[in-house]
């Protein structure tokens, strides 16, 4: 029996672990969960799963919540270190979004719980310290992310020095047949309507930028210990192949599967081992019949090219990179800002932070903070 922290419940990724472990009650079970402030989709959640120990964002959610249960709540950071460190966890799943995912990971780190990964932005803002900490602790990250899974499952039984690189496949979003020209003026629905994957609302804009596969270039970096030239973007609108690894010998392993999330996260839950996923769609490729590659333009998606560039650069740019992407997102999402202003702000950012080598956690917490809010309140 796996004992679970569940960070993030509430989201896209967070709900369909619950589905993985509805179906396998005898292999899992939830022992804590965090989420931010839906109350109202994790009142029948908690009902149903009863969990020792639960976390929200903030003390008004956590009054609000305490009216309705019997268990313990715990509001903010310090609450998802808390839920994740407990005795009675053995594998945390971080599903939050964002780079508030980081401090609890690294404390999940450091009380030896196996970490399922989805959360790609602590990664981004601080993948050495995480890999550092999963190295010294001798702690197993296991990827969420279904481009990583791929990798992960394309590296069953190789040696790392035989790879000759890493092949990440990319949907290309919801505008990926639209001009520059075209993106003057869209709107967030139109953002939201990712033609693939049904996801949370930032990393939907993400995939429409673009940003999303930067973020997953710098996070197969950290995860894979694979250097920035040998982790090449490829377009391939179907989803049906999640990533290949390609070795020295030419040979080419892929992953493959219908788009369902709920593969990967169960992987990541029964590592080495496999389990039964019956309600997901098998794979036809009779009615496929056809897969479609294209280069990657990076005129057309400055979000990943300047993806490449932050994690190249190394130090905090990536910090700045992803702290400059959620606020840009978010502000999108409020709608005060247009579209190809995210990737303005982005650049900006990056253009005017002075890069710090090898930042510790003060630091990267407080380079987050302050480009979100040069982002937020900058008047150029
Ligand atoms: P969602 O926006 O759907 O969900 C985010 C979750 O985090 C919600 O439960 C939200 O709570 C919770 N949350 C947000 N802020 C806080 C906080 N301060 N404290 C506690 N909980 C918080 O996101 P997704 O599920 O789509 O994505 C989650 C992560 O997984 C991201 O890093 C994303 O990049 C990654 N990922 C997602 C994929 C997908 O298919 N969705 C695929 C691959 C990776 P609430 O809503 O209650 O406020
Ligand atoms: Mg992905």
């Amino acid at each position: 029996m796996k004992k679970i922290a569940l960070l993030g419940a509430t989201g896209s990724i967070g709900i369909q672990t619950l589905d993985v472990i509805r179906l396998h009650p005898e292999e899992f079970s939830l022992e804590t969960m965090a989420f931010g402030r839906n109350v109202e989709k994790a009142l029948p959640l908690i009902k149903e799963f009863n969990p020792a120990l639960i976390v929200v964002q903030d003390e008004q959610t956590k009054s609000q919540l305490e009216r309705e249960i019997d268990q313990p709540v715990l509001a903010g950071a310090e609450g998802l270190i808390e839920a994740s460190v407990q005795d009675r966890v053995d594998v945390v799943v971080n599903a939050v979004m964002g780079s508030i995912g980081l401090p609890a990971t690294l404390k999940a780190i450091e009380a030896k719980k196996t970490i399922a990964i989805a959360n790609k932005e602590t990664l981004v803002t601080a993948g050495h310290l995480v890999m550092e900490a999963a190295r010294r602790h001798q702690v197993e990250l296991l990827p969420v992310d279904s481009e990583h899974s791929a990798i992960y499952q394309s590296l069953n039984g190789e040696k790392k020095e035989d790879i000759h690189k890493l092949i990440i496949t990319a949907s290309g979003g919801s505008f990926r047949d639209k001009t520059r020209k075209e993106l003057v003026g869209v709107t967030v629905e139109d953002a939201l309507n990712h033609p693939n994957w049904s996801m949370g609302a930032k990393i939907t804009i993400d995939s429409a930028s673009m940003m999303n596969k930067g973020l997953e270039v710098i996070e197969a970096h950290w995860l894979f210990d694979i250097p920035y030239d040998q982790i090449h973007v490829i377009l391939h609108r179907e989803s049906v192949i999640h990533s290949m690894v390609e070795y020295v010998d030419r040979s080419v392993i892929a992953q493959l599967g219908t788009p369902d999330m709920k593969v990967p996260i169960q992987y990541a839950l029964t590592y080495p081992d496999r389990l039964d996923l019956p309600m997901t769609k098998q794979l036809d490729l009779e009615e496929i019949a056809t897969l479609h590659f294209e280069k990657m333009d990076f005129e057309r998606f400055p979000c990943l090219r300047m993806a490449y560039e932050a994690g190249r650069a190394g130090g905090s740019m990536t910090t700045v990179l992803n702290a400059a992407n959620e606020e840009a997102v978010q502000l999108f999402l409020e709608g005060k800002i247009s579209f190809l202003e995210i990737e303005q702000k982005i650049e900006k950012a990056l253009e005017t932070h002075e890069r710090i080598h090898n930042p510790d956690l003060l630091t990267i917490l407080s380079i987050d903070e302050e480009t979100r809010q040069r982002v937020r309140f900058q008047l150029n």
